[in-house]
């Protein structure tokens, strides 16, 4: 059909639906979202909880004792196993709905042409009739007619499986074509790999030809990250090891009880698998997703917004950040300072000619910039061009009425130009501007003040002088040519042979945290590296303020490395700080170079072609603001301000969030250890068993997760980033980590063996409360041990983490409730203990918190 007969038949027009018509049409099509596989309703979760082979066996255990007659500790056991459960069922859906509000945050956008006007709008709000308008970088968000094109290539290998861009046309086709040959089409799912369109909406949601093929996709899994992998595989290996001790055990057992009959048995066997249950750390992997978790929230409140969980962790071992220059070092506001015209070099608070204007004028024409009630949209660059016009009496919308755009090659980071074609008197007149050392080899002529002249070999030189002399001043500069065409219809091929108008030098100062940023960086044992399409000495300069280049380093063109081997580029890549002057392809090399040395690397990108190398990188951080649909997609981490300082501080997140986990792992294991040490002691001492199953479950299930729920919430400190990245293979186990694991549950399982001694005092039932009691309040104490490796006693360190404190009441009050209210003392088997066992139990607990506190005093 033809364009008209699309818009009138879809009840639109060019310019586009009003407010109230896409309300109307959202009601009547639906949102422009793809049904999402069903979200697991709470009851299934909850019973998943259950799905661990171990508490199967506990359950089927405590069953067969109950139908014995011991249907209390039975229904204990169910009970506590239950309340576990829902506790797991509760952090799960909160995981969950932390990691949707991720999703949503970085959810895809699309610019609509409501009221007459350009808006964003969420991308699932595009509805049928709407005009989109599609740049290069952006997804395209619903199936739509091409209404207007200048140059649109778009990937659509997500439908068509093609991996080469497709030129768009806005045509008519004859006859019934297949997907990939309607090139007046745009489908959503596919992306704008370069120039630029708009199309009118003719499907969305489910109903687009991606949306056809969806309906036959299953949703997809979240994935485990490393980490979450490397410790459920670690706790499989512990759980072996933990119930070969539990079958020792249990054999010692019944080879020491005077007769085996079943209730002897089934006591034997109920206690060996809890104690199996309460040793495995089952907590780990889901306490892994609840730090990471609630790390990303934090992240997302500093302007980091995570798209991959695995990257909060890879964060913490980042060793190399190849950021990008403008917008991320710097501030991305550019002003003009001075312009070069013949020979000439002018000031910007200078008087400008009306020879000299011309050079302005065309700065101005090609440009995608606009001005609109006060607000400045488009390209930094394009908008100082604009502003230095206006400033000196030149009125751009005014030129651009006169001098209406007929024809146009958008800007690219390849090209490194941008041409449009107006008509000015009666000719024809294309009017270019892009980088210096790309344009000053096609020059022909140069605009004089009286004429124009050829462009002489000294006019070559003299242009390369000005403009490493406006570079080393940190400037950025463009040159401006023209030429008479023949026609509107432009291609790259017809950018040369220009008349140079002269050059155009722009200022883009650093932002203020760079240097602070690059320094933090360095202490942390970090190398930043600038990687910049901009001129080599322009950004050699900016790197040398802000610290990124020092006397160590070195700054090169991109094209350097095109004809080193993947060797002589490992060897290449050691000293250079500054890369300039480069194309997509050449951070990919950079990234992998790097790789190829064993160091983790962040890489920053906004365009198109930059999605590889995010891909290609350890960290992919994409730019909220300037990046295209298709970069923050790639990415695993998107930046709402743009700034490398954000980056900075993430890494910093990422370190603090990794010894978080690595705390909770060694508070849960150090105490699971004191408990096996007492039960293998008692066995192997031939005294009665110290805990009851209950025992063991109470604290496993009950008052252990909280604190280590809070360890990995404690407060972030500023230290981690004056300690190198983390290697690249460290497992969360270190060597240290393991020693404290053994020395602290040795220390607590002898303050709870000295418990049971004490207690047998009395009698048996008084030993096993009195164990039972030390064993919880010490593994309740020792949270405050596992906040940090320096002793925090009497310090602010020590009462920092109101959540610490709160795990810390809660289990205290469930455990002096279980001993002192006489109705649980039956249910939790335990027996009455008078005020100086209680003391004793306290005084004991207290104690492991300071053994291990001067422990760590004699270590420092
Ligand atoms: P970074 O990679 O640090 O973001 P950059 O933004 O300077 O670098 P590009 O935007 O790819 O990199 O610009 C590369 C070069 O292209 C610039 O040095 C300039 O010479 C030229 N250039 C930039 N913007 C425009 C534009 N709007 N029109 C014409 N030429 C431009």
């Amino acid at each position: 059909m033809k364009k008209e007969d699309v818009l009138k038949m879809l009840g639109t027009d060019e310019n586009g639906l009003t407010q109230n018509q896409a309300k109307e049409n959202q009601k009547k099509y639906g949102k422009n979202e793809l049904a999402e596989g069903k979200k697991k309703n709470p009851f299934i979760l909850f019973l998943e909880q259950y799905k661990d082979f171990l508490v199967i066996i506990l359950i089927i255990a405590a069953i067969i004792s109950g139908v014995l007659g011991d249907i209390e500790s039975a229904i204990v056991i169910f009970v506590v196993i239950t309340i576990n459960a829902i506790l797991g069922t509760v952090q799960h859906i909160k995981a969950e709905q932390s990691l949707d509000s991720l999703k949503e945050m970085s959810a895809p956008t699309a610019k609509v042409i409501r009221d007459g006007e350009i808006k964003v709008v969420e991308g699932k709000d595009v509805t049928v009739g709407d005009v989109v308008v599609i740049e290069a970088g952006d997804y395209v968000c619903s199936d739509g007619r091409i209404i207007e094109n200048a140059s649109l290539k778009v990937d659509e290998s997500a439908m068509t499986g093609e991996s080469e861009p497709v030129e768009k046309q806005e045509t008519v086709l004859d006859g019934e074509k297949p997907l990939g040959d309607r090139v007046n089409m745009l489908y959503s799912g596919s992306f704008a790999t370069y120039g630029r369109a708009k199309m009118v909406v003719t499907s969305v949601g489910m109903e687009t030809e991606i949306g056809k093929i969806a309906s036959l996709l299953k949703s997809t899994q979240e994935k485990k990250t490393p980490l979450q992998e490397s410790l459920d595989n670690f706790g499989k290996k512990l759980s072996l090891i933990i119930i070969g001790i539990c079958v020792i055990v249990l054999g010692l057992e019944l080879f020491r009880s005077d007769g085996i009959n079943l209730t002897v048995f089934t006591d034997a066997f109920v206690f060996a698998v809890a104690l199996a249950v309460a040793a495995i750390p089952e907590a780990l992997s889901s306490i892994v997703t609840i730090v990471l978790s609630v790390g990303t929230q934090k992240l997302a409140k500093e302007n980091a917004i995570i798209r991959k969980l695995q990257a909060v962790e890879g964060l913490g071992s980042v060793s190399i950040i190849c950021s990008d220059k403008t917008g991320t070092l710097t501030q991305n506001k550019m002003t003009v300072q001075k312009i070069y015209f013949d020979g000439q070099i002018i000031d910007k608070d200078d008087e400008i000619n009306a020879r000299q204007g011309q050079l302005i004028i065309d700065g101005a024409l090609c440009n995608d910039s606009v001005q609109k009630e006060g607000q400045e949209i488009g390209d930094p660059t394009e908008i100082a061009l604009v502003n230095f016009s206006e400033k000196h009496d030149l009125p751009v919308e005014k030129m651009r009425e006169k001098y209406q755009r007929l024809g146009e090659i958008p800007f690219d980071s390849d090209r490194k130009l941008m041409s449009t074609v107006h008509k000015i008197g009666d000719n024809y007149k294309m009017l270019t501007k892009g980088a210096v050392d790309v344009l000053s080899g096609r020059i022909d002529e140069v605009k004089t003040m009286d004429g124009k002249r050829p462009f002489t070999a000294e006019d070559l030189a003299e242009l390369k002088k000005v403009n490493t002399e406006f570079s080393q001043m940190g400037l950025r500069v463009l040159a401006v040519c023209e030429r008479d065409v023949d026609t509107v219809d432009i291609s790259v091929d017809d950018e040369k042979d220009y008349i140079l108008l002269g050059l155009v030098a722009m200022q883009d100062p650093p932002r203020e945290e760079s240097a602070e940023a690059v320094r933090k960086c360095k202490t942390a044992g970090i190398r930043p590296i600038m990687i910049t399409g901009d001129h080599l000495v322009t950004a050699s300069a900016i790197a040398r303020k802000i610290g990124i280049l020092d006397d160590n380093g070195r700054a090169v063109e991109g094209r350097e490395i095109e004809n080193l081997s993947d060797e002589e580029l490992d060897e290449f890549v050691s000293d250079v700080s500054v890369y300039a002057r480069v194309s997509p392809e050449h951070k990919i090399r950079i990234v992998s170079a790097w790789q190829r040395k064993g160091y983790i690397v962040s890489m920053t990108g906004d365009g198109v072609n930059d999605a590889p190398a995010l891909k290609q990188a350890d960290i992919g951080v994409a730019m909220g603001i300037t990046g295209s649909e298709v970069a923050k997609d790639a990415a695993s981490m998107v930046l709402t301000d743009d700034n490398f300082a954000t980056i900075v501080k993430a890494i910093e997140n990422g370190r603090n969030l990794y010894r978080n986990i690595q705390r909770a792992i060694q508070f849960l294991l150090s105490g699971n250890t004191a408990g096996i040490l007492a039960v293998l002691y008692a066995s192997f001492m031939a005294l009665p068993v110290p805990f009851k199953a209950v025992h063991l479950l109470f604290i496993n299930l009950l008052t252990d997760s909280l604190p280590a729920i809070a360890l990995g919430v404690e407060p972030h400190s500023s230290d981690v980033m004056n300690e190198k990245p983390r290697p690249k293979n460290q497992s969360i186990l270190t060597k240290k980590v393991l020693t404290n694991i053994c020395v602290e549950g040795i220390v607590i399982g002898v303050m709870t063996m000295i418990a049971f001694y004490v207690g047998f005092l009395r009698n048996a039932e008084v030993a096993s409360t009195m164990a039972f009691s030390t064993l919880c309040l010490s593994r309740l104490v020792h949270g405050f041990n596992c906040k940090s490796d320096k002793p925090v006693w009497f310090t602010k360190k020590m009462w920092n983490n109101k959540s610490m404190i709160g795990a810390f009441f809660v289990g205290f009050v469930l455990l002096n409730a279980v001993l002192l209210v006489p109705a649980l003392q039956g249910i939790f088997a335990v027996a009455p203990l008078t005020i100086a066992e209680l003391l004793t139990v306290y005084g004991l607990s207290l104690g492991t918190f300071v053994i291990v506190q001067i422990l760590k005093m004699i270590r420092k």
